[in-house]
């Protein structure tokens, strides 16, 4: 890899090295004609396949004149299937059972924290009694924080506890899919009776079918019908249901008619957790790995949970292939190029929502302790709404994430602030002004 590195330097400008090649780790694995080099992530791994892969092989074709070699772009957490850091129940992540359910995503190996904690207890009773607590189950968060494992473990385990019960789960996008082929095929009568002859419907990430109609339409229908039968309908969204944008009002009413529920951001002390449990499944035969490994790469992936899971793998990869030990300096090297862009996205993100709160209490002349304080003086709340409203509207996070900024508040507080003032704004000329001289001052301190 070397080799090839160096003769690529001849081709390419230092910046695409800088930008692709310089973030590869070399892997000493070598099987079956393949030698694995691992891209730091998808965008890299298909920039290379795309434009650099032809080239790679041709020189790897004139190092090992004899033995056809090529190489073989992966993602860490692809390679780990192959290596002995992992048992035969691997496997069972590739085993679905009806529809689309995967038996590896259960209720056991789902970690519960204050985050998830209340999402999860209902999960289990609507799994205990199917059709009966709360229909449909919607379950909203953002992305990576196991809407779609929670739901997959109510199928499973139903699934388990009842054979004959069918249960389908699809994702959005397909059932977009499914109804447009059905239409091209005409072949309503199969989808009809696929749809209707379900006892469990999980329909997964309901945001993609904003701007498709028809298909909401039709699923308007199928939810009609199933419900009518109280078959369960669960169903997972990035948002709560009133916020859905372009979802029919039909649809989204009966989905608030339901029970929603939300999982937040893990803590540090989840995420330890998290992690402690992959590791007993993921890797079995690495024991006691030290806590301040773990803690340490919890504290660095800290808003996603697959991201957090991809993090681990990759150390382990990184620490079996090479054959050395699990440390903080050796995690610290294994996930070096994560570490690196996450640090820079935290910096600016962090730093300009920090700005926003400092520019609102500069110019209200309050602390920006109090701006995110408990006291609820208008003197501080206002400066506090319009800040919320400001970073809600130039990032356009999750409420609850703003809440968090805001000495953890929740996502409705955050919600109604936001929406105060926008509506304040419609007629209050005075704020119109306060916020725009604001708006400029923040400008002017990004720059
Ligand atoms: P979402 O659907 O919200 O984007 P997923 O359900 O796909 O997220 O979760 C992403 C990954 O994180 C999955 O591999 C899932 O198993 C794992 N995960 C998320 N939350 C937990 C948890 N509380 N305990 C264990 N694993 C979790
Ligand atoms: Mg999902």
């Amino acid at each position: 890899w070397q080799q090839v590195l160096s003769s690529l330097h001849e081709f390419y400008s230092e910046d695409i090295f800088d930008e692709i090649f310089s973030q590869l780790s070399n892997v000493k694995k070598h099987s079956g004609g393949y030698i694995y080099v691992i891209a730091p992530n998808p965008y890299t791994k298909s920039r290379i396949e795309r434009l650099y892969l032809g080239r790679i092989n041709h020189i790897a074709s004139t190092i090992y004149k004899k033995e056809l070699v090529k190489f073989k772009f992966v993602l860490a957490e692809e390679l780990i299937g192959e290596t002995s850091l992992v048992g035969p129940e691997k496997n069972l992540e590739h085993k679905y059972r009806h529809g689309d359910l995967n038996a590896t995503l259960s209720f056991d190996n789902f970690v519960v924290g204050k985050s998830n904690r209340f999402a999860f207890q209902m999960a289990l009773k609507v799994a205990d009694q199917p059709g009966v607590v709360a229909n449909p189950f919607y379950i909203f968060g953002d992305v990576g924080l196991g809407k779609t494992h929670l739901m997959q473990a109510i199928g499973n385990y139903i699934a388990d506890n009842d054979i004959t019960k069918n249960i389908l789960y699809i994702k959005a996008s397909a059932f977009i899919e499914e109804f447009a082929n059905q239409l091209k095929n005409q072949t309503i009568d199969e989808f009809n009776e696929k749809y209707r002859d379900v006892d469990v419907l999980l329909i997964d990430d309901i945001q993609m079918m904003s701007g498709a109609p028809k298909t909401q339409m039709e699923f308007f229908k199928v939810f009609d019908f199933l419900t009518q039968q109280n078959k369960q309908i669960v169903i997972t969204s990035d948002k709560p249901a009133s916020e859905l944008k372009n979802i029919m009002s039909r649809l989204t009413s009966r989905f608030e008619q339901g029970l929603l529920v939300d999982i937040g951001v893990p803590d540090l002390e989840h995420r330890v957790e998290i992690l402690r449990k992959k590791l007993t499944t993921e890797a079995p035969d690495v024991n006691d790995l030290d806590l301040n490994v773990l803690e340490f790469i919890a504290s660095y992936f800290n808003t996603n949970v697959r991201e957090l899971e991809g993090a681990l793998k990759r150390v382990l990869f990184y620490c079996v292939t090479n054959n050395i030990d699990i440390s903080i300096d050796t995690a610290t090297e294994a996930l070096d190029s994560l570490i690196k862009t996450r640090k820079k996205t935290a910096a600016l993100t962090e730093n300009n929502y920090d700005k926003i709160q400092s520019v609102v209490s500069d110019y209200y002349a309050i602390s920006v302790h109090d701006l995110i304080g408990k006291r609820r003086n208008s003197k501080y709340t206002l400066p506090r709404h319009i800040a919320m409203y400001l970073i809600k509207n130039k990032y356009n996070i999750a409420y609850k994430t703003i809440g968090s900024l805001f000495g953890n508040r929740d996502h409705s507080t955050v919600l109604a602030a936001c929406e105060k003032i926008e509506n304040e704004l419609k007629h209050n000329n005075e704020m119109k002004i306060a916020v725009d001289t604001i708006l400029k001052k923040i400008e002017k301190y990004s720059n």
